[in-house]
């Protein structure tokens, strides 16, 4: 499914079309693709809330498919593995924020879906070093939301800060959150999940959220830490008023509207507001191999290739209940 212009998912801007199969270059694999998760990312992309350097493209960076032909000079992949492929799609491997461990903050990385034609398609390429075996215990379906939705929780989780045996506060209830909230649980934390859509608030209760509520409530304690998953900037200070001193507040979306002016107080006593952009390859490893251990439970909805406008619809409109597949 290709996008030619950028426009509101309402008039339906991805369209079929048939392009010719790639062919892998030197260090990389090609994936028959099986399946590609829905993320936010890609309604930003197709809405055109964040500027596209390539266009037409392909979007969708949550791909699970088979290794199908391998470039020249490949060592690491087989024909036939399984792999996933996320939004990390490249990075020089020599800035300096790739030699401090910091390969998400590149400043020359490529985005699967965004700089390069993505996962919503039959066929995509990709350099061996930046795909990943899937742990058997998933299937194609339920591995896909783990490769943008996982990982990135995953990293919001690690920088919130947030230890065994604490409470941690989530802002918005998707596809991401519902993930976190297990693999929080899973380490001994209290999960207080904030949102106002009933059908997150019961699958945020089914899996074992200590207490759900509105943004505006206060939870009967405070948080250790929170972080924000819905672009809506005005979250901010209502989640700093329910974290403890010293605690941290982490945004992981990649647009968010303005944040309304904050009261010092809201912030002093050592609290902390970071932003999470992208993850590495580290993250994805690390987060592939912990998932499996839970094992995660992923919730998903399954559409088919075709209906990727009717699924980017139905995520924008917070019907899709955790997270949403497109079926090759
Ligand atoms: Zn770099
Ligand atoms: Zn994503």
């Amino acid at each position: 499914m290709l996008l030619d212009h950028p426009r509101p998912v309402e008039d339906s801007p991805l369209r079929l079309e048939d392009l010719p199969t790639p062919t892998p270059r030197p260090g990389e694999i090609r994936v028959r693709v099986r399946c590609c998760g829905l993320c936010h990312t890609d309604l930003h992309t197709v809405e055109g809330d964040l500027q596209l350097p390539k266009l037409p493209v392909v979007p969708g960076h949550q791909i699970v498919g088979i290794v199908d032909a391998l470039g020249p000079g490949t060592h690491i992949l087989e024909k036939g593995d399984r792999v996933g492929i996320a939004w990390l799609h490249s990075t020089d491997n020599q800035c300096d924020y790739c030699r401090r461990g910091l390969e998400n903050l590149c400043d020359d990385a490529q985005f699967t879906g965004y700089h390069v034609d993505g996962g919503y398609a039959e066929y995509t390429v990709v350099d061996e070093n930046y795909a990943y075996r899937i742990p058997e215990v998933f299937s194609d379906e339920n591995a896909a939301p783990l490769l943008c939705a996982g990982i990135i929780g995953y990293r919001s989780y690690r920088l919130s800060g947030v230890r065994p045996g604490q409470r941690l506060g989530l802002y918005g209830f998707g596809a991401s959150a519902h993930l976190v909230l297990q693999f929080a649980r899973h380490q001994g934390c209290d999960v207080y999940v904030f949102t106002r859509t009933a059908i997150h608030r019961e699958l945020a209760q089914h899996l074992g959220a200590a207490w759900v509520g509105s943004a505006e409530d206060t939870p009967p304690q405070p948080l250790d830490a929170a972080i924000i998953f819905a672009p809506a900037g005005a979250l901010v200070p209502q989640a700093l008023r329910v974290l403890r001193k010293a605690g941290t507040l982490a945004l992981a979306g990649i647009t968010m509207s303005s944040i309304p002016p904050l009261d010092y107080s809201l912030l002093y006593q050592e609290r902390v507001i970071r932003s999470v952009a992208n993850s590495t390859r580290q993250d994805a490893r690390e987060f592939l191999q912990l998932a499996a251990q839970v094992p995660l439970q992923t919730e998903v909805e399954i559409f088919e290739l075709e209906q990727a406008n009717q699924a980017l619809q139905a995520l924008k409109r917070s019907q899709i209940k955790a997270a949403g597949v497109l079926r090759m």
